[in-house]
């Protein structure tokens, strides 16, 4: 089933929710800011279409990889270095690629930062792209679905 994690708009936290008909609200833990949610059967199916929270339908693609985690693990091989000869980097390397290989794909709402997981039809969404981001964000752009080609 498909995974939706909002952004709340108010403190930034994540919000995860399942989605479901009747979901119409998610309620943040942190800071309790209320989000509407329109969920169709396509969301419960795990399809993404729209985008639940700000009813988008430009997302893109990527690695469900966690920086925090891959940033304390460098920090650490980077310490073990004087004591590795520089092979806890190398360890970390060869982890980074097999983590990475074993990372399923998430989708992103451009809008509003909303992360989907266990999207069913995730190979029909194309990946970041800056100068998309950069419209959407900044002019308001809606692309309505159709990636920018160029
Ligand atoms: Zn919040
Ligand atoms: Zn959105």
């Amino acid at each position: 089933m498909m995974h939706v994690q909002i952004t709340c708009s108010q403190c930034g936290s994540g919000v995860t929710v399942a989605p479901a008909i009747t979901a119409t609200a998610a309620k943040c833990d942190i800071c309790s800011q209320v989000t509407e949610l329109k969920f169709e059967q396509a969301h419960v199916d795990s399809h993404l279409e729209d985008c639940p929270v700000c009813s988008r339908k430009d997302f893109y693609q990527q690695k469900d990889f966690n920086r925090k985690i891959g940033v304390v693990l460098f920090v650490i091989a980077a310490c073990l270095v004087p004591w590795t000869y520089g092979l806890s980097l190398l360890a970390l390397y060869l982890m980074d690629v097999f983590l990475f290989r074993k990372l399923s794909m998430i989708a992103i709402c451009y809008k509003c930062k909303t992360i989907f997981r266990n999207v069913a039809n995730i190979q029909a969404i194309p990946g970041y792209d800056h100068e998309m981001n950069d419209r959407i964000v900044y002019s308001d752009h809606d692309f309505k679905g159709k990636p920018l080609s160029h």
